[in-house]
């Protein structure tokens, strides 16, 4: 059972179907037009539109695999993929999840425990407190040790959401007010834990994928350093920033985490870099398949979907390590249905035209189609563009033939975004951060 809507869940369908595994889906009221509806075996509507009616109600999803005879439930990213009590129901049920046991997704769910796993690891962590707090007395007094600014970070937070940056003593108290108010009411959990800001960095991520049984591999690195409000825009792989020796070190790091956690299934470590100093610190990891992962699919010639399922299944892994042969250089564009021009303002409503790109080293991931209806319910993002070249400049090259040829009317998309974000000398020539987007980009590109 695919627990999940728009491109990952066609994929997983798509994945289903090449390895020979029936498939139900499900759906919203909202979402009966749409393909992972069409072309699963079988697809059962489970409530009205908004996301806690449908796609995040773990009784109905599990009422339905039961009904329909399903042995596993996949549940791709967003929503129920980081739900500890989802999979755990689901283990319980006896269900196979799609990805790591609850436990796992417990421990690295709470960020501030992750922490201290990642340090029993040897994993260098971001210099910060050593719990989460819920008490502004209790945190101020572990901000002496942090120092300024400082960042506060939701202990259940995710999505960029729920982190607020403190500049001096003065404004701790009301900001930590504000950051905990935010965390309780979006993730009903209040506690918020202390790191050292860094102005500058990149964000760079590991793949892994491990066995359950410690056993766990490397699939390298990808580079999300292009990100708006601590969301990311273009994913890229390998790192234009990463020095070999450096590259390396980080990966160490990944794999002896999911290593030593005995971690199941596809995974991302996320750390953030000092490019001045090659410094790097671990941040958080994301127990399930993540949306830029195409970016290593491509440099891997792997389809991790297909692999989360043969995991799932059993397989072992080490076999898997001797044919990982990263090549070429991958970008990932995030299409948003948004009105970049206008603060990235949601831009939902009727696909009058449609016309995504396509060629050799071009990949465009999506579940929409000319004269789909984009729903106003749910998660902006539409599609997905994916080029592939020899080196960074070949596929930049693609990326920008394939923007150039994308026709879309109807709505607005952040296509043309990137399209101009491409050709800014910072972004050619690596002088990108993750607030690079924030501070600068977007008074110049819009
Ligand atoms: P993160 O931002 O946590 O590092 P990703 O970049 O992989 O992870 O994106 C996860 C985000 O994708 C979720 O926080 C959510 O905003 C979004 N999302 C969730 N479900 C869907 C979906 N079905 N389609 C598109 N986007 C989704
Ligand atoms: P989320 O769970 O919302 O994805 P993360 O902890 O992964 O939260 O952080 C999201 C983004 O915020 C990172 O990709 C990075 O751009 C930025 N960030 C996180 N921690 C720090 C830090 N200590 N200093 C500077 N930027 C940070
Ligand atoms: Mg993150």
């Amino acid at each position: 059972m695919i627990a999940n809507r728009g491109e990952i869940a066609l994929r997983a369908v798509r994945s289903c179907r090449a390895l020979g595994l029936a498939s139900v889906s499900v759906h919203s009221e909202a979402d009966r037009a749409a393909p992972h509806v069409w072309l699963a075996d079988q697809s059962i509507c489970i409530g009205p539109a908004t996301s806690t009616q449908s796609y995040l109600r773990a009784d109905a999803l599990l009422h339905v695999a039961k009904e329909t005879g399903c042995d596993a439930v996949y549940p791709g990213y967003g929503f129920l993929s980081e739900n500890a009590e989802f999979a755990a129901k689901c283990e319980a049920e006896g269900f196979v999840f799609v990805g790591p046991i609850a436990g796992t997704i417990r421990d690295m769910g709470d960020k501030s425990k992750a922490r201290e796993i990642a340090m029993r690891f040897d994993v260098p962590v971001v210099p910060g407190s050593e719990t989460a707090f819920v008490s502004a007395t209790d945190a101020e007094a572990a901000s002496k040790e942090v120092g300024y600014p400082l960042l506060l970070k939701a202990r259940s937070g995710g999505g960029g959401r729920g982190m607020r940056v403190v500049n001096k003593a003065a404004d701790f108290g009301t900001t930590f007010a504000d950051a905990s108010r935010e965390a309780e009411s979006a993730f009903g959990d209040g506690a918020v834990y202390l790191e050292r800001y860094f102005e500058e960095v990149r964000h760079i991520e590991v793949q892994v994928f491990g066995d359950g049984a410690g056993n766990a591999i490397a699939m390298g690195e990808r580079d999300c350093s292009v990100q708006r409000r601590h969301q990311k825009l273009i994913e890229e792989a390998p790192s234009p920033a990463l020095a070999s020796e450096v590259r390396e070190r980080i990966i160490t790091s990944a794999v002896d985490l999911a290593a030593g956690i005995g971690y199941r299934g596809a995974g991302t470590v996320e750390f953030i870099l000092d490019p001045t100093t090659d410094e790097f610190f671990f941040i958080e990891m994301n127990t399930r398949i993540q949306v830029e992962h195409p970016v290593t699919e491509a440099r891997v010639g792997l389809d991790l979907v297909d692999l989360q399922f043969r995991v799932a299944g059993g397989e072992t892994l080490p076999n898997l390590a001797s044919i990982i042969q990263p090549g070429g250089h991958a970008i990932e564009f995030r299409v948003n249905a948004e009105d970049w021009s206008n603060g990235f303002t949601p831009s939902p409503g009727r696909l009058k035209k449609w016309r995504p790109p396509t060629g050799q080293g071009v990949r465009f991931d999506s579940a929409a189609y000319e004269g789909y209806q984009v729903p106003p319910y749910y998660d902006s993002m539409i599609g997905k563009l994916i080029v592939h070249g020899k080196d960074r400049e070949d596929a930049l090259a693609k990326a920008r033939v394939a923007l150039d040829g994308f026709v879309v009317e109807g709505i607005e998309t952040t296509a043309g975004f990137h399209r101009r974000l491409i050709d800014h000398p910072d972004f050619q020539n690596n002088r990108v951060h993750t607030r690079w987007v924030d501070i600068k980009a977007m008074k110049e590109l819009t």
